[in-house]
């Protein structure tokens, strides 16, 4: 069927896309992490003179689960994102249920809705955030409040 193929090769595109953030990600963590050892290394040498081997350990956990804790939420989305594909809800609006054009989602990997929704909500949140024009007019209520007690 026609329509299957079709499916079938977004899917396709879909987990390429993933797997290509994933590795991309993977990359600049070991880099990252291999960069503040060498840093790390040096330092801790000179600090770790007189605390002995416990404070290095220490020092280079604490580092690295910094680290880890910026790129590595990233890469937990992709996984996440990765599973929502293999369930098949992945790249679709969460607002209208059509399918996200891959171009929105090489860019935004994440992305939970269409351009056109994600558009309406910021549109949305954005007229929410606005001060309330009648809050001058209604002010005067509030010397007829009176607590219960
Ligand atoms: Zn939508």
């Amino acid at each position: 069927m026609v329509e299957r193929e079709v499916k079938d090769k977004r899917h396709q595109q879909l987990h390429d896309l993933l797997e290509a953030k994933k590795h991309e990600l993977l990359a600049e963590l070991r880099n990252s992490l291999e960069e503040q050892r060498t840093e790390n290394v040096r330092m801790t040498f000179e600090l770790a003179q007189d605390d002995g081997d416990k404070s290095v350990e220490d020092h280079e956990r604490h580092v690295r689960s910094a680290i880890q804790g910026n790129k590595g939420g990233q890469l937990d989305a992709i996984e996440q994102a990765l599973e929502k594909l293999a369930a098949g809800t992945y790249g679709i609006c969460a607002e209208c249920g059509c399918d996200i054009p891959l171009q929105r989602l090489a860019i935004q990997s994440l992305a939970s809705y269409c351009v056109a929704c994600q558009e309406e909500i910021d549109r949305m949140a954005k007229h929410d955030a606005l001060p309330n024009k009648n809050s001058d007019s209604s002010g005067d209520t509030a010397y007829d409040y009176l607590p219960d007690d």
